[in-house]
């Protein structure tokens, strides 16, 4: 009785003995995070380079934190300019919620983690500044691009 333990216990000890490390030597070395893997938000952009964002405001009213900001002027023709689209980086919990309700596909939560700052204004980031949003015949453009290409995509998977 006494014996199994005993032998069990140096059973363990040599597994763990041969079995290669699990960590990473951390920041030399570094692990792919998971597609889901939600970090800091980050605006997104059209394949020109033009920023996604139209400036509707709903991630800002979402936000349960209160730490998105934007400033927007809209112009005689109604087109928006946003002056600036501020994050307080600092207070973010990284609840993802602003990015499930942007109607337009135009935030994202990056894979950005290394997020340490030694400056306090750090923890505030400035997303966007003085850029047109994008409209609404801006977003229509690009859909059928966009169906096209996951099409080819379907198609090039089914053979
Ligand atoms: S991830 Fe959550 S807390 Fe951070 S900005 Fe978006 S809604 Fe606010
Ligand atoms: S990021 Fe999305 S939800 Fe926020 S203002 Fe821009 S378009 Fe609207």
């Amino acid at each position: 009785m006494w014996g199994a333990g005993l032998l069990n216990g140096l059973w363990i000890t040599m597994r763990n003995l041969l079995r290669g490390p699990i960590t990473v030597k951390y920041p030399h070395e570094k692990l792919d995070l998971p597609e889901r893997a939600r970090w800091a938000v980050a605006p997104k952009r059209f394949e020109d380079g033009s920023p996604r964002c139209t400036a509707c405001m709903t991630c800002v009213r979402v936000c349960p934190d209160h730490i998105l900001s934007l400033e927007v002027e809209t112009r005689e023709d109604k087109s928006k300019h946003i002056v600036r689209f501020d994050y307080e980086i600092g207070a973010c919990m990284m609840c993802g919620l602003c990015v499930e309700a942007c109607p337009f596909d135009a935030i994202e939560m990056s894979h950005e983690y290394e997020l340490a700052v030694t400056d306090p204004k750090g923890l505030r980031r400035t997303l966007l500044a003085d850029v047109d949003a994008a409209s609404a015949a801006k977003h229509r453009e690009e859909k059928p691009k966009a169906e096209g290409a996951a099409g080819e995509a379907g198609e090039r998977a089914d053979g």
